[in-house]
Parts: C-alpha cells; structure tokens; sequence
C-alpha cells in the first residue's frame, strides 16, 4: 500500500501520522510542493500557536464553525479536543488554557508544535518530499496516478491535505477528477470605514458590543475595537466569518449597526432614565454608563448634539432618543476589509456533501480522502481551525488503508 499525502500542514502532518500508525506497513509519502513545511504553525497566534480551544462539548464546540457545523459534529466524536490535548501530552507538549479558552504550548512557541510534529513522522517513518508539486491527478484502476513535478508516480490511495486557496483556479486540479469545489472567499476580516470620524477614536474597545449587518440577519456579539481604519475585535471578526460569503456578494459595500452595550433599546432606556432622576443635577459628559470608554461617551455626546457640560434634567426628550439609538443602533457605511493577519482562512472548498464525515473519503472517488483548510471548513479565531485540521487530518490517516 502506497499512499500519498499532499500538503505538509497540519493537517497532512496529522493524516500522515495517523496513516502510519493505523497502517504501519503502508508507504507514506508526505508531498510539499515548497521547500519549507508547516510554515503557518510556526506564524500562527501571532508565533505562539493557537493549537485548539478549550471546548469540551462537541455540539457546542462545532458551532464555531461558519461553514462545517454539522459535518464536524459528527468528525469530533472520532477526535474531540480532548483527543488533541492528549495527543500533544504523549508527544510531550502540555498545553495551557487561557482566560478566553484558547489552548497554547505552555513554551508560548509555535517552534514547539513544529518540532513535535516533525518528530512524529520522523519516528513513524513518512517519507517526506520537499520541493515536489502535486500539479494533477488521474485515477487508475484501484489507485491514482500523480504528476508530482512533471513525473508520474502510482499511488494507491491519496489524501489531499493543501489547504485553503484564495483563487477558484487553485482548486481545478480538483474539479479536473470529479470533485465539486465551493468557491473561495477570505474569511476573518475587519471592517473599512474610511474618512468617518469614528476612525480618530483607534484604540478605544468595549467588551460588550453587538454588530449586526443591517437588511441581513447576521449579528455578533463579545469585544468591539475601533481602529485607525474602522472596526475590528473579535465579534468583528465572528461576524466577518458569518457573512463571508454575502459580504463577499456586495463587495464588501454594507451598513454595519453597532450597538456599543450589547442590550436592547427599552435596557438602555430604562436604565438612562434611572440614571437620569437619580443624576438630575450632574453634567451627562462626566458620568460614566454602561462602562463605555470615555471617549466614545464623549464622541456618542457630540453625534447625539449634546453638549457634555448640559446636566441631565436639560436634556430634551428627543435629544435622549437620539443618544439612546446612537448607543444601540450606531450605523456605519463599510466600504472595503482589511485582512486579519492573525488567523486568516478561507471560506469554501471540497463541497462537504461529497465527503464522508466519518472517513473523509470522497463520495464520488473511491480512495481519495481530504483533510484540513482544502474542505469547506472554517472556524472563526481562537484555535478552531487547527482543531478541524487535526479532527480530519487524524480521521482520514485513521480510514485510508482500509
Ligand atoms: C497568519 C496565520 C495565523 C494563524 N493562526 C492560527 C492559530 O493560531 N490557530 C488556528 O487554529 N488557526 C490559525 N490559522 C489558520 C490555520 O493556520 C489554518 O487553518 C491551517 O494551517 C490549515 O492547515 P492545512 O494543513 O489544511 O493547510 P496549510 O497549513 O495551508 O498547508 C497546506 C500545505 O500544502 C502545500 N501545498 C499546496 N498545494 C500543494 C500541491 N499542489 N502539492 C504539494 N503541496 C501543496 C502548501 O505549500 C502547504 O504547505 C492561522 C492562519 C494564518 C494565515
């Protein structure tokens, strides 16, 4: 038995481990088209290696994933995150949990998951070959015949662990055998909103913030960061990862809502009028609410045409309306995204209806099995996407000799 493996990430250096172990007699070949292997582990969490997140419920762990929900629920119960820590503790490397649930190496270095994973084929013996492109691929009575660098070689089985691509043209080596590929589109990104005011308050965040893309039902809620070009932070982000696909459909043109206290409108009504007769006699520009920053209260006053030195009982009924929905519904017109060099992904890929969650074989070619960004997967930050690319990486190792 000859196998290939064609990507030397994390999720080819996963599927050929776990290729040898559950098939030791197996010939496997780990193929890099570079000269370089695991180059986003060892960039990744800002050189730290977010390795997973610390999710133990698998239902809820799968809903972290824009695209592949249901397809994983069903991987994670053949390789959870709990198989992930304990995969890395008998390979030596403990992982910490921080207070966000993100799981790195307790060295905080990226360089440990690299050796660790180098180790491991090297001592499960995968053939790994450098500088040696899968440029096509035919099937062959029971195997498949590779074009790797201009020579043909004969495999009997092939998984295709090579990532996300940014270009529809990158994956047609794919369609060319049969395989139906969703489009691409950039994931995780953050939102341009050029020369608005809003932009001269960089640095500023609140923890509580929801976004919602206004005319779409997609919202986000958690940490809001205002930037020098727009908006950011994490439930940017998650939002970026619910839309990508419609965003991507409007060009990245859309109205975005704010809602800086993350509450509905009659909340944040009630309470300012609590605070209103309880604070009558007080300048609205020094009370802090709703733990805002100062100077988004101080910026939200001015957008609302309230001047900070006015005591709360002259404040106009109208004027509060105004301030109240600038605080739940501040809207801004996004043109363009800027990529999020921390973690950035691909949505789409091999269409997961042709992919059997169990086996990560294809269901239209027998003996070909994928793994990884390839798929139609992505997770939104915090170390999701390497936990899919272990989950399918160890399944489709565990199923390809059979
Ligand atoms: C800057 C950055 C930081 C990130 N940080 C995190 C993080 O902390 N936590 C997290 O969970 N996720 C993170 N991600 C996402 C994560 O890195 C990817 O989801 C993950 O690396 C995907 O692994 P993969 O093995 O599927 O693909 P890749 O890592 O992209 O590996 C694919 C490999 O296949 C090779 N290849 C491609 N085509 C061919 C071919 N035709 N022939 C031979 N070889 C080929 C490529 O050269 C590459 O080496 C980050 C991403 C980026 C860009």
């Amino acid at each position: 038995m000859k196998i290939a493996v064609v990507g030397g990430g994390a999720a080819g250096y996963f599927a050929s481990v776990s290729a040898k172990k559950h098939f030791p007699n197996a010939d496997v070949h780990l193929i890099e088209k570079t000269g370089k292997t695991l180059s986003k582990v060892k960039i990744s969490g800002g050189g730290r290696c977010n390795v997973t997140h610390h999710c133990l419920n698998n239902r809820e762990l799968s809903q972290h994933y824009p695209r592949g929900e249901r397809f994983l629920r069903k991987s994670f119960e053949q390789f959870s995150v709990a198989d992930t820590i304990t995969w890395f503790e008998q390979h030596g490397v403990e992982l910490k949990v921080e207070t966000d649930n993100r799981m790195f190496p307790r060295t905080d270095d990226s360089q440990t998951i690299v050796e660790t994973l180098t180790k491991a084929i090297n001592e499960h013996g995968v053939i790994l070959r450098l500088n040696s492109s899968v440029d096509s691929f035919a099937k062959q009575n029971a195997g498949f015949i590779l074009r790797i660098t201009g020579q043909r070689e004969l495999f009997n089985r092939v998984i295709i662990a090579t990532g996300g691509s940014p270009k529809r043209q990158g994956m047609n080596w794919l369609s060319d055998i049969g395989v139906k590929v969703v489009s691409p589109v950039p994931s995780l990104f953050t939102f341009n909103i050029p020369q608005d005011h809003i932009t001269t308050l960089l640095g500023v965040s609140t923890s509580d913030a929801e976004v919602q893309i206004v005319g779409k039902k997609l919202s986000s809620k958690g940490p809001v960061l205002i930037t020098h070009w727009g908006l950011s932070g994490p439930a940017v982000l998650k939002l970026s990862a619910i839309g990508a696909r419609i965003l991507a459909d409007c060009d990245y043109k859309f109205k975005v809502a704010v809602s800086w206290v993350g509450m509905k409108e009659h909340q944040v009504r009630e309470i300012l009028e609590l605070h209103s007769q309880n604070n009558s006699q007080k300048q609205i520009g020094n009370l802090h609410l709703f733990e805002i920053p100062k100077r988004l209260w101080s910026y939200l006053l001015v957008k609302s045409e309230i001047a900070s030195d006015r005591t709360w009982n002259e404040i106009s009924k109208k004027l509060q309306n105004r301030l109240i929905n600038l605080l739940v519904n501040d809207t801004y017109n996004v043109n363009g995204k800027t990529t999020f060099k921390e973690e950035f992904v691909t949505a789409g890929g091999v269409e997961l209806s042709d992919v059997n969650p169990e086996t990560m074989e294809s269901t239209e070619v027998t003996g070909l099995y994928f793994a990884g960004e390839v798929l139609d997967i992505d997770g939104i930050t915090g170390g999701f996407n390497f936990q899919a690319a272990w989950t399918t990486g160890f399944i489709a190792g565990k199923h390809v000799g059979r």
